[in-house]
């Protein structure tokens, strides 16, 4: 049996980075990713291909809390769920590791300060090549350095929605992006501005995702080794259930064992939560980890709703994902609780709409799809989802995940909602026809729409109400890590992919030393 210093299973935004961040150390690192390189081929820039037909999409079936079928939206590639994220890749507000009140309840403390990620943030930033511009965003928190690359800039149309939510005395601000776009020297800038970016694999590579910024820098190292199409199916342990000793990975037809001194769980919240739970054994009879009965609980992936908006103009934009806003993050004049973040999405095409349902707009017959898609301005708001304990992953007796899911904050989130129509009724938009999209929603389960999904593996200081401990070591194994959204203690309402990566970073830091 092959042994290594360390085991990553999952080579996605925490599993990437952290390979590369290990990587020059010189130890023997094994990386066990699920999926193969996700092909480069003109269907990544299809809308019809990816949205309509779901072409990158797993064909993995889980199950809801009343036992019916839907296909996940998970992707399982090298790089994970960012090979098709957006790459708005934005830090968590300092307050969100505090605890903070909202309608529906409270979201807990992080067992660390912002203080502490900070400098991983940084780092986290400077690898993925994040764009953006500080000072603009008043909700934005302390940061050690500027961010690597200017902001991206806003196209024409959207420009003109920054200065009119800028005039109306709103505080809109250039969103940060990773993509590797050079506005000064377009010749030789590896990304093409183009508008078949979120939600769609990048064929030029010029996204900042980790198979890009993560795995391919960790094979530049001759000790690092990555094991495609090979998914860990259990954990086995020590006899006294302190140590994991094997890895268990079918692949192909076969069944292999991988042994390292360090294993670390990197699958994505729901996969990183089947496969503890699924390797449950004589001294962890109810799942890997899981003594205190936490493991797979606390599910969140934020109350998202997308929206388009329709203008009396065209919005020719073709990168549209370049603006933000949070003026609403922490409340409104009528709403003492937290509503939420308003970002735009990437720019609509008709052919999207017809992958997600659009006999539900209710709109005049003279506005055929791609008249919609011509004049839509398109925003995504994220409300923050609590973590509660009753929203959980199991595994059914198929070993597929069963996903029980009861939404919360749906008060605050109605609120953002509001919020966003009547600033746009304030900036003469059409707010008679703002329409609901379901861009990453795109089963009639909105469950299913599990970008965001975290919280299922939460560290915390006691063993009886987390799984890990502050270095995301499991409390109850030696050498059993987490490193990806699983461990979030709650999710704040931005998206989730740089702090998955800055926290991978800072448990990269304890495992450099550990292993020393
Ligand atoms: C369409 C879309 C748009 C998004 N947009 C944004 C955005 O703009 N900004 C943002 O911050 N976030 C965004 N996200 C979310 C972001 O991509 C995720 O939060 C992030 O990738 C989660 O990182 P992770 O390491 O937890 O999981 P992943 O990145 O999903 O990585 C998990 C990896 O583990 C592998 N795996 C799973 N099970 C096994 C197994 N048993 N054995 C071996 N390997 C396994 C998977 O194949 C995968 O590669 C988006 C996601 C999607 C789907
Ligand atoms: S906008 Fe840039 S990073 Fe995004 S898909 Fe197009 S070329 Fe790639």
């Amino acid at each position: 049996m092959d042994t290594y210093d360390v085991i990553i299973i999952g080579s996605g935004a925490g599993g990437g980075t952290l390979a590369r961040h290990l990587a020059p150390s010189g130890k023997k690192i094994l990386v066990l990713e699920r999926g193969d390189w996700l092909p480069r081929e003109q269907a990544n820039w299809s809308a019809h291909d990816v949205f309509v037909d779901n072409r990158y999409v797993s064909e993995d079936t889980w199950y809801d809390a009343e036992g019916k079928a839907f296909q996940p939206q998970v992707h399982y590639f090298v790089g994970g769920a960012t090979k098709l994220y957006g790459a708005a890749l934005y830090r968590l507000r300092k307050e969100d590791f505090g605890e903070l009140r909202h309608h529906d309840g409270i979201s807990p403390a992080w067992p660390i300060a912002y203080e502490e990620l900070e400098p991983y943030y940084t780092l986290a930033e400077q690898n993925y090549e994040v764009h953006g511009a500080r000072g603009e965003d008043p909700t934005e928190p302390p940061a050690s350095s500027p961010y690597p690359f200017p902001a991206v800039s806003h196209e024409p149309r959207i420009q003109q929605l920054a200065d009119d939510l800028a005039a109306a005395g709103y505080h809109p601000f250039h969103a940060p992006c990773g993509i590797r776009l050079n506005e000064t020297d377009a010749p030789h800038s590896t990304c093409i501005r183009c508008q078949t970016c979120d939600g769609f694999p990048c064929l030029v590579h010029a996204k900042s995702d980790a198979e890009v910024f993560g795995v391919r820098p960790a094979l530049e190292h001759s000790n690092v080794t990555l094991l495609r199409n090979a998914k860990a199916t259990r954990l086995e342990t020590s006899a006294s259930g302190a140590t994991v000793t094997q890895v268990v990975v079918e692949r192909g037809d076969a069944e292999e064992r991988y042994a390292a001194d360090v294993v670390v769980v990197a699958c994505g919240a729901a996969n990183t939560a089947r496969l503890l739970l699924a390797s449950a054994n004589d001294k962890h009879p109810s799942g890997l980890a899981n003594g205190s009965d936490q493991v797979g609980r606390n599910y969140m992936f934020h109350d998202s709703v997308a929206v388009l908006a329709l203008s009396r103009e065209e919005n020719p934009t073709t990168f549209q994902k370049t603006l933000g806003l949070n003026d609403f993050y922490f409340g409104s004049d009528d709403f003492d609780y937290p509503l939420g973040n308003i970002q735009m999405v990437g720019k609509s095409q008709a052919e999207m709409f017809r992958g997600e349902r659009p006999g539900e707009t209710r709109l005049a017959p003279e506005w055929t799809l791609e008249r919609v898609a011509r004049h839509a301005i398109d925003f995504w708001l994220s409300t923050e989802d609590l973590p509660k304990p009753e929203n959980r992953v199991t595994v059914e007796p198929d070993g597929n995940v069963k996903l029980s899911y009861t939404e919360s904050n749906t008060t605050a989130k109605k609120k953002l909602y509001e919020q966003l129509r009547s600033l746009l009724g304030k900036l003469d938009m059409n707010h008679g026809h703002l329409i609901h999209r379901w861009a990453y929603m795109q089963n009639s389960i909105p469950i299913a729409g599990c970008a965001h999904q975290a919280g299922t593996c939460r560290f915390g200081t006691d063993s009886a109400t987390s799984v890990l401990d502050t270095d995301c070591k499991a409390h109850e194994l030696d050498n059993l890590y987490v490193v990806d959204t699983s461990v979030f203690p709650s999710i704040g309402a931005v998206n989730p992919a740089l702090t998955a990566m800055a926290n991978s970073l800072r448990v990269g830091d304890h495992l450099l030393e550990r292993m020393a």
